[in-house]
């Protein structure tokens, strides 16, 4: 164990030893067999790409934006010619499918193509005539030097919702991504220094909490991109303001999905099925609670219990796989634990997926519950786990309000056939991104993507033009020529 090799760090353009002590182990869920160490970078290491990208700014920030734009179209032709190797590492450190992987990383590229329109979408406005012979422009300029805070369930494709739009808005960018899942970003470090980004406008440092709280504090930053946990994500919104940054953090999730008696179950079962076990659940877009309108309940659970039992768990790689590893040991100890919380409770366990015989890597049972109520603890807190649990409602109206209730507001879904339903749907659900007959609304990075009430901490979401926004700041010129 020993023997695995520590990550370095990408700072200036160069792979650099970290200052850390301490390192971690990186495993892969599918084994537990060690991939590598990652350092715990320290604030000493923060600042040294700090430096770095600040160094490296005024002259990338001259560069025009549309030579910024054809960087971030080599870096796409390089994502798309590497797509497979950066979805094997996808599989190999999260554990989620090979398709999901390849998926996700497609999603990633997407953000490459929204990112290189801006010489499109950093245009400003002007207004002749403000008062006689006197005009106002506005411009958008860049922040500076800004950093990306990434969780561990996607780790190619949310670094790459930040570093492309940060950088072509005319930023240099420090990523600090999951330190459970370290080695994709090492792989898109290393495709974005073959791009030709001049050094320092992308630094990459690994690490944990340590790391972050050097970044929070940094006054060379001015502002804080992060998506993870609700808790994690309430620290950096009010740490990095109260330190001066703009901050967009993106936080946990509960997400409900509505069922009408009318939904056409043929189509509605494998949607819920996806977006409750897909990426074994590990996912903030996952449909976690079901709320079943009666009289449409009964004949629900039962088309869901039989195909939950069909589900396989087992490796990403494996093609007869549904549903891969959690993350860690202890997640899947603590997913377990939900499981017996919700039997405790008194929850009905209906159906459940099949489990490999095998006693390394860390495998959960899909798990599907009945006759769960919203006051239990499984209907409230985000499990992230493949989990789902089903709550009957006499009426629309009645599952709205329940759904509403929550302290979380990501996502939110509804089954139906019935237009009128899915419009008092959209008026009423208190979320950021809904899907009508869709199991997991994720909007493409042409449109904003975040949640709201405890979902999200900011103002600006990630990608669309609020990315461009978040990561530029206005300027206001008002002119007499005389
Ligand atoms: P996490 O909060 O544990 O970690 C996210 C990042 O924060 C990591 O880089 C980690 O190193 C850092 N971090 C963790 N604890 C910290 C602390 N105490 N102080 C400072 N930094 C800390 O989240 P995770 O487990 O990696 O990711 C899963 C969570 O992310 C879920 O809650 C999920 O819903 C959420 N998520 C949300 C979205 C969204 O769009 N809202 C998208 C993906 C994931």
């Amino acid at each position: 164990m020993a023997e695995a090799r520590v990550l370095e760090n990408f700072v200036a353009g160069d792979w650099v030893r970290s200052d850390a002590k301490e390192a971690l182990d990186v495993p892969d869920p599918s084994t537990g067999s060690l991939l590598a160490r990652v350092p715990l970078s320290t604030a000493v290491d923060v600042d040294r790409a700090v430096r770095a990208a600040q160094k490296a700014f005024p002259a990338w920030r001259e560069t025009p934006v549309p030579d910024r734009a054809r960087r971030i179209l080599k870096l796409r032709s390089l994502l798309e010619d590497h797509l497979d190797e950066l979805a094997r590492s996808v599989v190999q450190e999260n554990g989620k499918t090979l398709e999901e992987a390849r998926g996700s990383v497609r999603r990633g590229i997407e953000a490459t193509e929204f990112a290189a329109s801006a010489p499109t979408t950093m245009q400003g406005f002007v207004l002749e005539d403000v008062a006689g012979g006197i005009d106002t422009e506005l411009i958008r300029q860049p922040l500076g030097v800004v950093a990306g805070i990434t969780p561990f369930n996607f780790p190619v494709m949310i670094p790459l919702w930040m570093a492309p739009l940060a950088m072509v808005c005319g930023n240099a960018f420090i990523l600090k991504p999951s330190e459970r899942v370290p080695l994709s970003a090492v792989q898109l470090a290393r495709l974005i220094g073959e791009a030709g980004f001049p050094p320092g406008v992308f630094n990459l440092v690994h690490g944990g909490r340590e790391a972050v709280d050097a970044l929070l504090v940094h006054p060379g930053i001015s502002a804080i991109s992060f998506v993870g946990s609700a808790p994690t994500a309430r620290h950096i919104y009010t740490t990095a303001a109260a330190n001066g940054k703009r901050v967009q953090a993106l936080a946990g999730a509960k997400n409900y999905m509505i069922v009408m008696p009318d939904a056409d179950l043929e189509k509605t079962v494998p949607a819920i099925l996806s977006s409750a076990f897909g990426q074994a659940g590990e996912r903030c877009l996952a449909g976690s609670v079901i709320v079943a309108v009666e009289p449409g309940g009964n004949a629900l659970v039962e088309a869901l219990g039989t195909e939950v039992r069909k589900l396989k768990v087992g490796a990403g790689w494996a093609p007869e796989t549904a549903v891969g590893p959690v993350i860690r040991a202890e997640h899947r100890a603590r997913v377990l634990e939900w499981i017996r919380t919700g039997e405790r409770e008194g929850a009905r366990l209906v159906a459940q997926g099949q489990v490999p015989n095998r006693t390394d890597g860390y495998y959960v049972p899909p798990v599907l519950f009945d006759q769960v109520r919203p006051e239990m603890t499984i209907a409230q807190e985000e499990i992230f786990g493949p989990v789902l649990s089903v709550i009957r409602a006499g009426s629309l109206a009645e599952a709205i309000d329940m759904a509403n209730r929550s302290r979380f507001g990501n996502a939110a879904a509804i089954f139906t056939r019935d237009g009128k339903a899915a419009r008092e749907f959209r008026y009423r659900i208190e979320a950021g991104m809904l899907g009508v007959n869709i199991g997991v609304p994720a909007p493409a990075a042409y449109f904003p993507f975040a949640g709201w009430k405890g979902s999200f901490y900011g103002d600006l979401h990630v990608t669309g033009r609020d990315a461009v926004e978040f990561y530029t700041r206005k300027k206001v010129v008002t002119t007499r020529w005389y």
